[in-house]
């Protein structure tokens, strides 16, 4: 069976080295060594001065809408995993969803101004796929609205934009470290935030609000434990294999798949990707259920990655339309992409999907 992804598991004995470590100190979780070497590690790998290391992207959302003193309209992308949307409903803020372009299908910027409206406080958009939204003209519009911007960079571990980390733009950037995802700690997250005062309060709302005996703010539990940070040191030291694996599977399919029929998201120039999906949209809906039947049938699963498309999700208490994200999301698959697939197994996706477009 060959599922959309298959994690990466490092070696065992080095996650084994790790263990015994824990087992000496006693130390498992509460900013541990490990969580505390991880989030210097990924400080230095991913060249940023504030990260905090958390329990999933989820929390990290979140604590990002808490931290920023989110409590009204949020302008969002509705092509996301249903978390970005999830977020900001739980939060009791009011989801404003904005159009997505079709070339990267991130939020379209030109249309954002449009939505803004007295109770507008935030945005809060998506690098989907890795792709950079447009992070220029999204600052301009913030600045000038006074609004904050938080990006979903659950897909943007290690991606560049201009030489610089995507990570570091935006008033908060969150990423996720599931199992799923291209860097992972089993489960895990991050917040990194680009002021030193709101990495504070950040660090602080992630441990219940305090400090030792001192309290100050309303906080929940975010900490990641050392079990976890343990996983990520050990998928850190393997992030060129990790690349290079999926750099390659990602330029055997662009040199086989028939593109006179297929659609892929087209990235800013500038962009330094980190190969995290290989989506696909095909010409309509039937299209997809035909090549992913196929597929099915010879034990492949790719996803649809992301339907549907959260304007529509059944429990928004108002509906509005998104035509472009709605029809990307109609006829969107990712295919399968690790490290562990071979050319064989290529071979029969690259033939099942030409075969069937
Ligand atoms: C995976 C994902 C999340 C959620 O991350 P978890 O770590 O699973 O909580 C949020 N947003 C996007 C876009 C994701 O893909």
């Amino acid at each position: 069976m060959i599922q959309v992804t298959q994690t990466y598991l490092p070696e065992r004995e080095k996650y084994d080295t790790y263990l015994n470590e824990i087992w000496n100190t006693g130390w498992l979780t509460n900013n541990g060594p490990m969580v505390l070497k991880l989030e210097d590690r990924l400080r230095q790998y991913l060249d940023i001065k504030n990260l905090n290391y958390c329990n999933n992207g989820t929390i990290a959302l979140q604590i990002a809408l808490k931290a920023l003193n989110i409590s009204k309209e949020v302008i969002t992308t509705p092509f996301s995993y249903v978390a970005t949307t999830n977020v900001i409903l739980w939060e009791n803020c009011k989801p404003v969803f904005v159009d997505i372009n079709d070339t990267d299908f991130n939020i379209d910027a030109k249309k954002i101004e449009s939505c803004i409206t007295e109770n507008t406080e935030a945005i809060l958009a998506t690098h989907v796929f890795g792709n950079p939204c447009d992070i220029y003209e999204i600052e301009r519009i913030a600045k000038k609205n006074n609004l904050k911007v938080i990006y979903d960079a659950a897909h943007a571990f290690g991606v560049k934009y201009n030489n610089q980390s995507l990570f570091s733009h935006g008033d908060i950037s969150t990423c996720s470290f599931h199992a799923t995802k291209v860097f992972h700690t089993v489960e895990g997250g991050a917040i990194i935030c680009k002021n030193d005062e709101v990495n504070r309060k950040v660090y602080l709302m992630r441990q219940f609000g305090h400090m030792y005996d001192e309290y100050f703010s309303i906080g929940i539990n975010g900490k990641a434990s050392d079990f976890h940070a343990a996983m990520g040191l050990c998928v850190l030291d393997d992030m060129q294999h990790i690349r290079d694996r999926r750099s390659w599977v990602t330029a055997y399919y662009n040199e086989r798949l028939n593109f006179s029929k297929l659609q892929v998201p087209l990235a800013l120039p500038g962009t330094e990707y980190n190969y995290a999906y290989y989506p696909v949209v095909f010409s309509d809906e039937k299209t997809l259920l035909r090549v992913s039947g196929a597929l099915n049938k010879e034990g492949i699963f790719p996803r649809r990655y992301f339907y549907p498309s959260l304007n529509n999700l059944p429990f928004l208490p108002e509906r509005t339309a998104s035509p472009v994200s709605e029809s990307i999301s109609s006829r969107i698959v990712c295919l399968p992409l690790s490290t562990y697939l071979v050319e064989e197994e290529l071979d029969k996706i690259i033939s099942i999907t030409n075969n069937n477009l």
